[in-house]
């Protein structure tokens, strides 16, 4: 892929961007919960925690969901803490948490937030996609010896999507439609900008958001990467307008300074 060639923006330029257009989708990744002990969903925990597992032997499913994938159910940190007063400036438009553990404040009220890889604390029935706390539930959760229903007779999974799950479709497009509209065929987007923070790009959801937003961008769309893990060099493969590497709690704080 060609480089643009670009003039440096002066931080005011996005500022004033973010102050305009009120439209900016946050995507926020692992790095802002590093220091959480969680379980992270990969071929390792496959073998406890499937569907099929769920199916024949719920019991041990579901122990096992309570006992690793649950908890803990929210991270508190500097980072999280510096996030969500950034979420209370209103610059956005929607916030795109791929952490399975709650990070935003009133995570299950907010119509601004999606979960793509689904909540530790959430649980939803495939039929009629009710939603279901799964830490109200836990006595019944350890106990249970058969498939778990709902009231309408679905069946109630976790959202926390099992290593190798797809993406589910209403979510995949919620995704998408925060980010892109097609006119005539044509994809356009409909956010100006992206600002990803602490985020993993070899996340194949992230890495085909920044580069589908990256080959559609004209000069009236930003990208901002806010990390502290990758160099200067290696942000700029990503081609945004601002890259920050710097502790992320700092960078926001300072984000959230000059916005007031
Ligand atoms: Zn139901």
């Amino acid at each position: 892929m060609l480089t643009k060639k670009k003039t440096k923006l002066p931080i005011e330029a996005l500022i004033n961007h973010l102050k305009e257009y009120k439209d900016a989708v946050i995507v926020l990744g692992p790095d802002i919960i590093k220091d959480t002990v969680y379980c992270e969903i990969n071929e390792g925990t496959y073998d406890s925690y499937n569907r099929k597992l769920m199916i024949k032997e719920p019991n041990k499913f579901w122990n096992f969901y309570v006992s690793k994938v649950m908890m803990p159910m929210a991270a508190t940190n500097k980072m999280t803490v510096q996030i969500n007063k950034l979420i209370d400036m209103n610059i956005h438009s929607c916030i795109l948490d791929t952490n399975i553990v709650k990070t935003v404040r009133d995570d299950d009220k907010r119509d601004d937030l999606i979960s793509p890889n689904g909540k530790n604390n959430i649980l939803e029935c495939v039929k009629c996609h009710k939603h279901l706390e799964a830490h109200k539930m836990v006595n019944d959760l350890t106990e249970i010896q058969k498939p778990l229903k709902c009231e309408c007779g679905g069946n109630i999974k976790p959202t926390v999507l099992y290593h190798g799950e797809k993406y589910n479709m209403n979510i995949y497009k919620a995704v998408k439609d925060a980010i892109f509209t097609e006119e005539n065929g044509k994809p356009e987007l409909v956010t100006h900008t992206l600002i990803f923070i602490g985020v993993d790009f070899t996340d194949s959801l992230v890495s085909e958001l920044i580069d589908s937003y990256d080959a559609l961008k004209d000069d009236n769309h930003y990208t901002v990467i806010v990390t502290d893990k990758l160099s200067r060099e290696d942000i700029y493969y990503y081609n945004p307008e601002f890259g920050v590497t710097d502790d992320i709690d700092a960078a926001i704080k300072r984000l959230i300074d000059i916005i007031k």
